[in-house]
This record gives C-alpha cells, sequence and structure tokens, in this order.
C-alpha cells in the first residue's frame, strides 16, 4: 500500500534559512557604492554607506507601505538622494534605477548551504515546494528555481511575513490544507509565530543554537539544514500517531 502522506507542501523562508545572507548584502552595498562613486559623483562626495543606509530607514518612517516593498525602497530612497545633491529629476529617476539593477544582480550572489540543492531535489519528488520571503532574492538568479513550484515575497503579496495575508497566499499556492504545509525558517517572529498562529506546523532552523524564549513552540527545531528531512519525517510520523 503507498504511504499516506500527510504533508503535502512545504515553504522555505529564503534568507538566512537557505544560505546566509548578512554578508552577501554588506558586500552588495559596498559594491553599489564603488558603483556610485563611478556614476553619481555628487552624490558619494556628500553621503557615505551609513548615510544611505539612514536615509532609507527615515524613508520607511515617512512611507510604512515601503516596509514590504523592499526593492521600490531602494530606488525611491537613492532617488530622493541624488535629487538633494542636486541630479534633476530625470537623471535621478535613470541613475536610481541603473543602481538599483546594479545591486539587485549583486545581492543575488548568495551561496546556499552545503545540503540545500541536494535536500530540495528530495523533497521534490514527494512535496510542493514553496518560498516566502520578506526579501528580494530571486531564485531563478540564485539558479535553485528548479526545485520550487511557487515564490512568494512580500513585494508581490503587499504584506510582511508573520501576516496571515502572506501565509494565506501560500496556502493558495500550495493548493492543500492547512494542516497539510510545513513552513521552515530562521525567524521566530516572522516565519514560526506568523506560520504556527495561521495553521501550518513549523521548522525552526537555528543554526546559531539561540534559546527558544517564546510561550509559543515550533513543532520541530533543526540546527543544520542536514537535519531537515529527519524533522519532516518525525512530524508525519507523529500525525500519523495522532490517527
Ligand atoms: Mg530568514
Amino acid at each position: 500500500m503507498p504511504v499516506k502522506r500527510r504533508i503535502k507542501a512545504i515553504t522555505f523562508d529564503l534568507d538566512n534559512t537557505l544560505w546566509n545572507t548578512n554578508d552577501v548584502i554588506l558586500a552588495a552595498e559596498n559594491a553599489l557604492y564603488s558603483w556610485l562613486k563611478e556614476h553619481a559623483t555628487r552624490l558619494t562626495d556628500r553621503f557615505n554607506p551609513n548615510d544611505l543606509r539612514a536615509q532609507r530607514l527615515a524613508l520607511i518612517k515617512r512611507k510604512p507601505d515601503l516596509s514590504h516593498q523592499i526593492s521600490q525602497l531602494r530606488i525611491e530612497s537613492l532617488k530622493l538622494s541624488l535629487i538633494e545633491v542636486g541630479y534633476n529629476k530625470s537623471e535621478s529617476g535613470k541613475l536610481s534605477t541603473l543602481a538599483f539593477d546594479f545591486f539587485y544582480a549583486e545581492r543575488q550572489k548568495v551561496k546556499p548551504f552545503p545540503q540545500v540543492e541536494k535536500t530540495l531535489a528530495t523533497l521534490k519528488k514527494h512535496y510542493h515546494i514553496g518560498s516566502v520571503t520578506n526579501g528580494n532574492a530571486n531564485l531563478t538568479m540564485v539558479g535553485l528555481d528548479k526545485y520550487f513550484d511557487f515564490s512568494l515575497s512580500a513585494e508581490q503579496v503587499g504584506a510582511n511575513k508573520p501576516s496571515s495575508k502572506i501565509f494565506g497566499a501560500a496556502l493558495h499556492s500550495a493548493n492543500c490544507e492547512k494542516h497539510e504545509l510545513i513552513h521552515v525558517g530562521d525567524h521566530p517572529i516572522d516565519d514560526i509565530i506568523g506560520a504556527k498562529d495561521f495553521g501550518f506546523h513549523t521548522i525552526w532552523v537555528n543554526y546559531a543554537m539561540n534559546e527558544w524564549d517564546l510561550e509559543e513552540k515550533p513543532t520541530q527545531e533543526v540546527k543544520q539544514f542536514n537535519d531537515l528531512i529527519s524533522a519532516i519525517t518525525t512530524i508525519e510520523t507523529n500525525l500519523d500517531n495522532a490517527y
């Protein structure tokens, strides 16, 4: 008799779950600053990378909707800074778009953790696989798109994790019941509490070996990506035993 799978779909957070992100973003911002030194000297004469970062944060405060449109946020913030240092509107528009395209390509230079590709290939044979990110990683540019049946970002959906809106969109794409989906991610609130409150099973990837200090707990926890398949099997087995 074929195995009855209780779980139909698995969704993944991307940044800091499938790869380390922070160093890559920092490197991309530095590379962008070098690019700007060449193409927008008036801007770099006046502002350093920290200034540009502070300007983005200030813009989110003025326009909170941009917090889930992080690509647009970078473009708009840069455009305003370019205007401030004397570029006209049209130059600023063009430069900010070109600068973002440069940053975006650099930002995709992430290196998936060693077991990620092999694990995804195995999981794809049995489950519907999706990604749910607040960021702007591009799975095609990263080279992992062939393992994913669907990809959702806060920018597309118009809401960040932990909002139920983005997990609702994931459920719709996964085309299964809430209790048939496991969400995997590193962020205690955005990934684990958000997905759990929505009704999904959850696996917390805890590479930093932090203590879990919230009242609601993840369904399973892994300390390395390698342990993911056995955590999924444990969830399936526990569900089987509950029947
Ligand atoms: Mg993450």
